[in-house]
């Protein structure tokens, strides 16, 4: 930011966008079209290619925009990514969720720092970036649903793969005060379903009880908790350094006098490696399938234990040596890497190969809740980021 009034100009702009952005009603599993096509209109207005994905029906949109290297070199390209969802409002807010207030050194709104005030920030910046001698693509990455277990972004993903996208640094602009954040667990969620026979109390002989099914089912998971416990990496980062599992609900039965037939578990782990919960399932499936199913199906053939993914939000690893860091960390001066217990869209980018990094305007603090809001500054601190890359994508 060459002057004092193109820096008030790009800062103006961003409040401009995110004012825009937070009118949209993204609400994770809505359509959230409209929203994209206005991102994919200001890049494409800067001369950016750009390809959408969807989800089956449509209606939710991932899009991948890029703005060329005019100098093309041999350094990685740059990910700027972010998801356009927002979790739904409750009731108690002191200004409308959907129109962006702003109130002496704050801007509220629902989504203003998780996460649409970095969007806003990128799309504020692109013009800049667009009549710069770039010397590497810059992608601008925005997807639907994060917050409803990452459902749009693997389908990016898969495209990226077939596209053979699988280098970069990636920046994953999750609010965290512009702190670097290399690692976070897993978090997979789940519904198991059991379906018995139904049945008079008196004769529990002659029924299936899903219900009576499901408790051993918990009961295995509790016991297969302890076993991670005891799977502890002996180096790990977390807190706790296992990893966790918990028991959401079990939902099922009637009456007193009558044997249920239907009865359904929700659960979660959060794995700390990716091992643990390929364990944790093939534990799971086979005690299901082999034990209770085997048993079900005597007195009842058509009895069924059925386990629907809800999510699984793969699990961002430390890498100590990781680009992604690096880069922000000589921008930003912060050489400190923190893991968090919240789940982001970090881990996907990194198993296709691309260094990735959480590091975004705002606190987590406000993300989710009545009143959310972002810190002006903060909005700053990120424009200076972006300007920071500016400066490293660009021939001298
Ligand atoms: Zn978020």
């Amino acid at each position: 930011m060459s002057t004092e009034n193109t820096s008030d100009q790009l800062f103006n702009n961003s409040i401009k966008i995110l004012t825009d952005l937070i009118a949209f009603k993204t609400v994770s599993g809505e359509d959230n079209s409209s929203l994209i096509n206005y991102c994919d209109e200001i890049l494409k207005k800067l001369g950016a290619t750009s390809f959408k994905t969807f989800d089956g029906e449509k209606k939710r949109v991932n899009l991948f925009a890029t703005l060329k290297a005019k100098h093309p070199s041999d350094k990685k390209p740059i990910i700027l990514s972010g998801h356009t969802d927002v979790v739904p409002v409750s009731k108690g807010w002191s200004t409308d969720p959907f129109i962006a207030t702003i109130k002496n050194d704050k801007l509220f709104g629902r989504g203003a720092c998780d996460m649409k005030g970095f969007i806003a920030c990128t799309l504020a910046f692109a013009p800049i970036y667009s009549k710069a001698n770039l010397n590497r693509d810059i992608h601008f990455s925005y997807t639907f649903d994060e917050e409803t277990a990452c459902i749009g972004a693997p389908i990016l993903i898969e495209e990226l793969k077939k596209r053979g996208v699988k280098d970069g640094i990636c920046i994953i602009g999750e609010p965290t005060n512009m702190k670097i954040i290399d690692a976070h667990k897993g978090c997979y969620e789940y519904t198991t379903f059991f379906e018995g026979l139904a049945g008079h109390s008196s004769a529990p002989h002659k029924g299936v009880s899903a219900v009576e099914y499901a408790s051993r089912y918990v009961n295995k998971l509790i016991e297969l908790r302890e076993k991670l416990k005891e799977r502890s990496p002996k180096d790990s980062i977390f807190d706790p350094p296992h990893s966790t599992l918990s028991i959401g609900g079990i939902f099922g039965g009637i009456a007193h006098n009558v044997i249920a037939d239907k009865c359904h578990v929700n659960w979660e782990t959060r794995p700390v490696v990716k091992e643990d919960g390929e364990f944790l399932n093939a534990e799971l499936d086979k005690y299901a399938n082999e034990v209770l199913l085997t048993d079900m199906k005597k007195t009842f053939p058509n009895s069924s234990i059925t386990k629907k993914i809800i999510g699984e939000v793969t699990g961002f690893d430390r890498d100590k040596k990781s680009n992604a860091c690096e880069l922000v960390s000589n921008l930003t001066g912060d050489n400190t890497r923190e893991a968090v217990s919240f789940g982001t869209e970090a881990g996907l980018f990194q198993e296709i190969g691309i260094s990735t990094v959480v590091c975004g305007p705002g606190s987590i603090e406000q993300a989710h809740k009545i009143d959310e809001f972002i810190v002006l500054n903060e909005l700053k601190k990120c424009l200076s980021l972006l300007d920071g890359i500016k400066g490293q994508s660009i021939s001298n």
